[in-house]
């Protein structure tokens, strides 16, 4: 029989596999599969378009409906330009902590559900158990959508979905969902003394972006739902987080782009800020154009996160709180894939063992303490299935 890693083996393994984002995540998702057949259990690939990177999912238990997934991802952020006390691929622990890149955002997580999804092959489950590794998380949660299409023509359906993302093991049963847009501007290029006879480009997306200020002070000033008063701060809010644009300081700009998104709490319709946005756009452009029928302006969408609504008697959250005895209210602010998972019908949780703080960061970390809370999590939900 194969040998079965501890979890610590595994996270150790997963990162020494570099998966930024950009780069394939094949390696990983060879080494995952290899492993998983190891212990007789099939896995199933989704691939990107490119077929550089890959999702991994398995079932094990009855063929059945109704069992849980374990989902995480499998990409993790740069290194560049972080210093690092050691090597970032290599897990180290120092000071009652494991140091290396997705310690906390999320091979840990990963780590602990593949040993989960093992240990329950070697158990008489009557609930089944399924694991979800996607890609393309960091990227604006792209990877998930297809493969949590993909899982529902090829696994039995689950019925709830915990989403490992660093929660230090607390119940977040709502997250703030969101789209962004790139926006290209086009303007017409005249010397800057007549400047009424060109279209200055970033004149006209300083609108589009003050704009987002008004909306902003708008909906502060709102009183807000029950729903919205979960959340900091409690409304919806626009953000330019990157510009560019501009020849020179006399001649009307010919080029700005920027970007332009919203977070939206659950309960605010996206569709609805989708269109006003798009719609400020477009009566900006129409602007431009009664100037010269040149200038204009392409959008293009750059992602679309739902939001994680709480649930009225989720199941998902049910069995997280009987796990974990956590029975107080807890929403974020960053997007996770339990909001996809819960717009395709799953009831959905996030929890995961690590603080958010700590991801992203040079010297990212996961706590012993909190790894071994994570164990015990997989080790109590192991005793219900
Ligand atoms: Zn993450």
């Amino acid at each position: 029989m194969a040998d079965r890693l501890s979890p610590l083996d595994l996270m150790t393994k997963l990162i020494s596999f570099p998966t930024v984002s950009r780069d394939s995540n094949l390696p990983l998702v060879d080494w995952v599969e290899d492993y998983l057949d190891s212990h007789g259990i099939a896995a199933h690939r989704f691939y990107n378009e490119e077929r550089d990177k890959a999702a991994i999912f398995a079932h094990v238990g009855p063929g059945i409906e109704g069992g849980v997934v374990l989902s995480g991802h499998t990409d993790v952020v740069p290194v560049d330009g972080q210093p690092w006390a050691s090597d970032p691929w290599t897990v180290v622990e120092r000071d009652g902590k494991y140091f290396g890149r997705g310690t906390c955002d999320m091979k840990g997580f990963d780590a602990l559900s593949l040993w989960a999804l093992v240990e329950a092959k070697y158990r008489d489950i009557s609930r089944p158990l399924q694991i979800a590794l996607s890609f393309d998380e960091e990227v604006g949660c792209t990877g998930a959508p297809p493969m949590i299409e993909r899982i529902l023509q090829t696994l039995p359906r689950a019925s709830a979905v915990i989403v490992g993302e660093p929660s230090m093991m607390q119940a977040v049963t709502g997250h703030k969902g969101g789209q962004g847009f790139w926006v290209d501007v086009r303007g017409f290029e005249v010397h800057s003394s007549i400047a009424y006879r060109g279209v200055s480009a970033i004149m006209e997306a300083a609108k589009i972006i003050n704009w987002a200020n008004e909306v902003n002070a708008e909906e502060a000033a709102k009183t807000p739902d029950a729903m919205a008063t979960l959340f900091d701060p409690p409304y919806t809010t626009l953000h330019t987080g990157l510009i560019e644009g501009g020849t020179a300081a006399n001649i009307t700009a010919k080029h700005c782009g920027f970007d332009l998104g919203f977070r939206a709490v659950p309960g605010d319709d996206t569709g609805a800020w989708r269109r006003r946005v798009l719609d400020r756009i477009a009566e900006v452009e129409a602007g431009m154009k009664a100037v010269h029928p040149d200038a204009g302006i392409d959008v293009t969408p750059r992602f679309g996160v739902p939001g994680l609504k709480p649930e009225q008697q989720g199941e998902a959250e049910a069995l997280v709180r009987a796990i974990t005895g956590d029975n107080a209210t807890h929403v974020v602010s960053y997007g996770t894939e339990a909001g996809q998972f819960q717009e395709r019908g799953y009831s959905a949780v996030v929890c995961g063992p690590g603080d958010i703080a700590q991801a992203h960061q040079p010297d990212e970390f996961i706590t012993v303490e909190q790894f071994n809370a994570g164990h015990d999590f997989m080790r109590n939900l192991l005793e219900r299935l």
